[in-house]
């Protein structure tokens, strides 16, 4: 399997010895200046309330620190996995190996009609500030529960926007030599839902650490009413009270969504232990709170698996299944 690629595993690192979570804990907290935990269940850091353990997870509450705890992974060949809001991601059961990183950089910047957000940003932060400055054109980020850093990642959207419609630039160290880039929308290989970065493969992500986004001067008051425009769609359209990842499955290039389809499959309730299919959007599988991610996988390959027969489309996940997936096809979902 390659790492990165939405619905693909990402994250799937060798484990650490018990020797070296301790070691290398010891020696992060010394060199970098941030605490590590160890065997950190992950599941609470999630939006689907699902996952295993990390053999270290450290929060990098700013840029320092981020950039200090990836220049250390990367100088110890240390597998690094970063963790935004956990809004796109069924970890593991079995969890991540090696370094998990929670993005928590939480700067922001207003100059002119330009905002520059930190990568641990909360997109819904986002819209707000833009609101707040009188600045249009980021309206869509409320919907969506994740950072900056996930958004330019999946060139999230919504609401008939994205990322790429509105991002300047965002600084990026590369996974690949460590060094850190500004890029532009065209260099970032933003599509829809869709990014170089989701195409790295094995070895260290691609980071992302600032983005700029370049919106439009507008009536307040307008602003105001597109959000409650889209909280209300939000309040009726999305099962917001139970623990989900948003979209599981991408639209097909052409024809009905990925959600008309799974409805008129009849799937709409179909569950496997405590995960179902939502019966408020097919699209959407939510956890009771009992579901484990192996639950959430076993659907998601039912649901595509039934789709597939009755109507000839092959779903593909928009989600990532990270971490330790071994044995798991990925056919699997
Ligand atoms: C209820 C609900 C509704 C949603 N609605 C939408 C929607 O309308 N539109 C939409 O596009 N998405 C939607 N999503 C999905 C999700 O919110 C987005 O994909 C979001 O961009 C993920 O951000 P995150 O911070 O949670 O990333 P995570 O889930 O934490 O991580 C996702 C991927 O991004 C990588 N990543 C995280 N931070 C960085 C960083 N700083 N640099 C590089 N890589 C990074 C991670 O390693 C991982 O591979 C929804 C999710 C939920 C739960």
């Amino acid at each position: 399997m390659t790492g990165g690629h939405g619905g693909v595993a990402a994250g799937a690192a060798r484990r650490l010895t018990e020797e070296e979570k301790l070691r290398i804990g010891t020696e992060i907290q010394r060199r970098v200046g941030v605490k590590t935990s160890r065997d950190e269940p992950l599941a609470r850091f999630t939006t689907m309330r699902v996952g295993g353990p990390a053999d270290l997870f450290a929060v990098a509450h700013n840029l320092f620190e981020l950039r200090g705890l990836a220049r250390f992974a990367r100088t110890r060949d240390l597998p690094v996995f970063l963790l935004g809001r956990g809004s796109d991601l069924v970890i593991s059961d079995r969890g991540i190996g090696g370094l998990v990183i929670q993005v928590r950089a939480e700067g922001t910047r207003v100059a002119g009609s330009r905002i520059t957000a930190e990568a641990g940003v909360q997109m819904a932060r986002l819209a707000t500030i833009a609101k707040d400055s009188g600045l249009s054109g980021v309206e869509f980020a409320l919907a969506i529960p994740g950072t900056v850093g996930g958004a330019v990642w999946a060139n999230a959207g919504a609401h008939g926007s994205d990322v790429r419609g509105v991002l300047a630039e965002a600084s990026v160290i590369s996974g690949a030599d460590g060094t850190e880039t500004v890029l532009d929308p065209a260099g970032l290989g933003l599509a829809y839902r869709d990014s170089r970065l989701k195409h790295r493969g094995e070895g260290f992500p691609d980071l992302v650490t600032w983005a700029a986004f370049d919106l439009v001067p507008a009536d307040p008051a307008a602003i105001s009413a597109r959000l409650d425009e889209i909280r209300r769609w939000r309040r009726t359209h999305q099962p917001l009270g139970l623990p989900s990842a948003g979209s599981v499955f991408r639209n097909p290039d052409q024809g009905p969504s990925a959600g008309e389809l799974i409805d008129r499959a009849g799937l709409k309730g179909r569950r496997v232990g405590g995960a179902s299919v939502s019966q408020m959007h097919a699209n959407f599988i939510v956890n009771d709170g009992h579901g484990t991610a192996a639950d959430v996988r076993r659907l998601a390959a039912l649901v595509r698996h039934e789709v597939a027969e009755r109507f000839g489309v092959v779903l593909r996940p928009e989600v990532v299944f990270a971490g330790d997936w071994s044995g798991w096809e990925e056919g699997d979902a």
